[in-house]
């Protein structure tokens, strides 16, 4: 980050302090009484802060504070509680996903026949306001004990079928080098375990927690993966984009996903410029999430329809390789459904009448030999 990006508090921190991911945890913003001698907030964000410390509280690194703009900023309104938090539906679920019902051992679910998903700690360097786990992270009285992560690991060699495993939390990069490569090491001895996912916002909130040293550890326990979650354009700095070619350059196969937000990312121009950048960087689009029902999101939710446009709107403008599965994770548990504008006008027998990305019509017989 240039200094002159940089908040002016930390004009006098030297370049080295500046990025140390360490230092960048210990001088997190996570009291109303810090946020104020850096900025003015706005009355609703005093009173969502207020009224949210207890149940979902926020945390932001002093980087991804330097990206802040004004009150509508896409990376503010993100990190800052707002008092639209305290509004809810009668659609909203405390754990959307149902997670906590497919849980056969406390830190573990396991939903999908091949896929576990690990939950390693409860710590993030930003606290995301549209977190779907927001029941759990933050909680620093809930970090996994020992026990827990043994009757895991035990779970994980007793069903084979679990091919692919997500570390995830919380953000699993907040654990130390050690802790994180134990980790990695323990599953890597699970002979069924062929896939090892790190999900981590950390290239956005935090990239200079991917470091050189972090990447050279964990180069023996490949093949492992990269989910990561940038949102908007402004995100999108030059220490994230090296953040992201490091991991690559290591050999980690590295995707996004984006989660639809409501005035932060539901236009397809915002989509588009986006994803552009994360090929460049490359780190594949993935996934464009519907936003989960979870209580204090109403107001960062989008229609379904939304995402549907925006889909439209990528294809025929952008290379297939920028355009993202849209996921819709059903509520209750019942795992994710994928979408995509309807590109198929009429069928008359055997031949298939399509809309192409431009609005033409196009027939297609379907008459193999
Ligand atoms: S980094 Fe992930 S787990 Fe942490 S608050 Fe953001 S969305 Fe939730």
């Amino acid at each position: 980050m240039t200094d002159a990006r940089r908040h002016p508090a930390w004009a006098r921190v030297s370049a080295a302090e500046w990025s140390d991911w360490r230092w960048q945890q210990r001088n997190r913003i996570t009291s109303l009484a810090q946020l104020e001698r850096l900025m003015t907030p706005t009355p609703a964000e005093r009173r969502g802060i207020e009224a949210r410390m207890e149940s979902f509280p926020f945390a932001v690194t002093p980087y991804y504070f330097s990206l802040f703009g004004g009150p509508d900023c896409p990376v503010r309104r993100q990190a800052l509680p707002h008092e639209d938090e305290l509004v809810t539906t009668p659609w909203d679920l405390v754990d959307p996903l149902a997670e906590d019902e497919h849980s056969p051992v406390p830190i573990l679910t396991h939903r999908y026949p091949d896929r576990a998903l690990l939950y390693v700690t409860h710590h993030c360097a930003v606290y995301c306001r549209h977190c779907t786990r927001q029941r759990k992270v933050g909680d620093a009285a809930s970090a996994p004990s020992k026990a827990m992560f043994e009757q895991a690991y035990a779970y994980l060699r007793a069903t084979p079928a679990v091919k692919d495993v997500l570390v995830s939390g919380g953000d699993p990069l907040s654990l130390s080098d050690a802790r994180l490569l134990d980790i990695v090491a323990r599953l890597r001895e699970i002979p069924s375990v062929e896939i090892i996912r790190l999900c981590t916002r950390n290239p956005v909130t935090l990239p200079m927690r991917i470091t050189d040293a972090l990447l050279a550890a964990l180069r023996g326990y490949h093949p492992l993966f990269v989910n990561t979650h940038f949102n908007h354009p402004a995100e999108c700095t030059p220490e994230a984009g090296a953040a992201l070619e490091r991991l690559a350059d290591a050999g980690f196969a590295v995707g996004n996903q984006m989660v639809l937000l409501r005035g932060i990312n539901d236009d397809p121009t915002v989509v588009e410029t986006l994803n552009r950048w994360l090929v460049r960087h490359r780190c594949r689009p993935y996934y464009m999430l519907q936003c989960d029902p979870v209580s204090g999101t109403a107001h960062l939710r989008t229609p379904v329809d939304t995402g549907v446009e925006i889909l439209d709107a990528l294809r025929g403008r952008v290379s297939g390789l920028a355009i993202p599965q849209l996921v819709v994770d059903l509520p209750g548990g019942g795992g994710k459904v994928t979408l995509v504008p309807e590109r198929q006008l009429r069928r008359d027998g055997n031949r298939r009448v399509f809309r192409n990305a431009f609005g033409g019509e196009f027939t297609y017989v379907d008459e193999p030999l």
